[in-house]
């Protein structure tokens, strides 16, 4: 969003966009066909008409509003019937009439005859009732909105009964965008609330502090279940005076290079960052996601030429927190799979600076679904091992690469080798030379998961030739093992295979 969209969002300012509305400040443009607005329903008598499948679900999110509820309907189904032998619900067994109205603050038809909810709206409305026919806003004095429920934060959404179905549709992109743990934070601020007054007692200090809160780690602390932590790191805040800690760093697994496979959560946190630090496994597409103001800083790494040293990579990170950035460390796959996530980590920690980190889908279950090549199958292979075929930095070239080879050789097991191109002809001869067949198929995975991603099937005796006339070039992998013989049925991405 530019500067200039976000003076045009701004209250009082003419609109651009016809059909927005503008709720800062002037009054609408448009009429509203609907007032939008929150019910306190707490032991207010409630009347359901109808004891089918829909009346169960308005039952449901009555029950939930605590709402002093009763049944009117010839028959009932069975979870309802359970509810009233319960004693949480009333039931009136019979035909709908004006008396049951009486008293009731709002009433629901959810009855599959359109003339008894017909019925049910004409009488309501004579007695000022408030009305609703499902799924018939013509029958209807208010509407029922799509919700989405981070109690105690709810968000409704409504196309004014048109189309119901659009707002479910963006109700599923508000599920996907708004973490669950936003109830526990907006518990925790009402919590604090009192504290928080007392310390700050000037309403425009403690706005600055709230908002200072929001664009620190508290928030991401409380979303992964640190709610502890958060809360002791609120109080110390509010009791010396000091604003609360900004830095914080995020390890984050960003999946095989596919930005479909990305999790919400890595997501989100990218859309955060002041400063993230990637390397070459983090694809183009997924930098593209990353919020346009943060800085970038490429800390790559290739097999031999490291941009950064690991060490530091590691003391950048903590400077960068202390500073007070929300750094992302973005890494390919998953970070706590041949990702040195745990060196990083444990650096932070030493420097108690808070941290989190994020799975992501590791390239060998990215590979394997989008080559069609299961892992495991009951016929073929009944475990799988991952295995890394880089040797040590440190190591001289006469040093070889060491693995238990003897454990990696029952034809019933996969072995996936990441990082294994160069070493291809030395691990396929120590395997067979440990007694794997010779003939084991191997795919060879490049650029899994993406439009680029290429499949080579080969064998243990012919791996090294085929990787070299096949031209491989990493990020690729080995899939080893007679679950390979599946890719020419499963292979769904039908890309070019050879
Ligand atoms: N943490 C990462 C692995 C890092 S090691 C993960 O969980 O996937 C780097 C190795 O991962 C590469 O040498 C390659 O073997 C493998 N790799 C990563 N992305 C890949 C991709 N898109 N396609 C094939 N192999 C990939």
């Amino acid at each position: 969003m530019s500067k200039n969209d976000l003076d045009q969002n701004r209250p009082g300012k003419p609109r651009a966009a016809a059909g927005m509305r503008d709720n800062g400040g002037s009054p609408p443009e448009m009429p509203m066909d609907y007032f939008p607005l929150f019910l306190n329903l707490k032991q207010q008598p409630c009347l359901l008409v109808g004891g089918g499948e829909i009346a169960l679900r308005k039952m449901r999110l009555l029950a939930s509003a605590g709402a002093d509820l009763t049944v009117v309907a010839p028959q009932i189904c069975d979870e309802l019937l359970a509810e009233v032998r319960a004693g949480r619900l009333n039931w009136r067994p019979g035909e709908f009439s004006l008396s049951h109205i009486v008293g009731m603050r709002l009433v629901i038809a959810a009855t599959d005859q359109p003339a008894v909810n017909q019925a049910v709206f004409a009488a309501c409305e004579s007695a000022g009732i408030l009305v609703n026919a499902v799924d018939d806003p013509a029958h209807s004095r208010f509407i029922t909105p799509a919700i989405v429920d981070r109690a105690p934060l709810t968000i409704a959404l409504s196309t004014g009964g048109g189309v119901p179905v659009l707002a479910r549709h963006l109700r599923a992109q508000l599920e996907a965008l708004i973490p669950h743990g936003w109830g526990d934070l907006a518990r925790l601020g009402s919590e604090l609330r009192p504290l928080a007054k007392e310390k700050l007692p000037d309403p425009a200090a403690r706005r600055e502090f709230w908002e200072n809160v929001l664009a620190g780690p508290i928030p991401d602390q409380v979303f992964a279940g640190q709610v502890n932590a958060a809360r002791s790191a609120l109080e110390d805040a509010l009791h010396s005076g000091q604003p609360p800690v900004r830095g914080a760093v995020y390890l984050v697994g960003s999946g095989p290079g596919n930005p479909d496979l990305l999790t919400f959560r890595a997501l989100r946190l990218m859309q955060q960052a002041d400063v993230v630090l990637y390397d070459n496994l983090v694809s183009p597409a997924i930098m593209e996601l990353v919020r346009r103001d943060a800085e970038r800083v490429y800390v790559g790494k290739k097999a031999s030429n490291h941009a950064l040293p690991q060490e530091e990579i590691n003391q950048l990170l903590v400077r960068l927190a202390q500073a007070g950035n929300k750094v992302l460390r973005l890494k390919g796959g998953d970070p706590f799979i041949f990702g040195r996530g745990g060196e990083e980590i444990a650096e932070l920690a030493a420097a108690q600076i808070p941290f989190e980190v994020v799975p992501g889908i590791t390239s060998a279950a990215g590979a394997s679904c989008y080559a069609g090549i299961p892992l495991t199958h009951r016929d073929y292979a009944q475990s799988v091992t991952f295995v890394t075929g880089h040797r040590r930095a440190t190591e001289s070239e006469a040093d070889k690469l060491e693995l238990d080879w003897a454990r990696l050789v029952n034809p019933q097991e996969t072995v996936v080798v990441y990082m294994g191109v160069a070493q291809a002809g030395y691990i396929a001869e120590q395997l067979i030379q440990h007694g794997r067949e010779a003939n084991t198929p191997v795919a060879i995975i490049e650029r899994a998961t993406t439009p680029q991603q290429r499949v080579v099937i080969s064998q243990l005796a012919t791996l090294a030739a085929d990787i070299h006339s096949a031209a491989i070039k990493p990020p690729a992998l080995l899939i080893i093992g007679h679950v390979v013989e599946l890719h020419g049925q499963l292979n769904w991405r039908q890309e070019a295979a050879s």
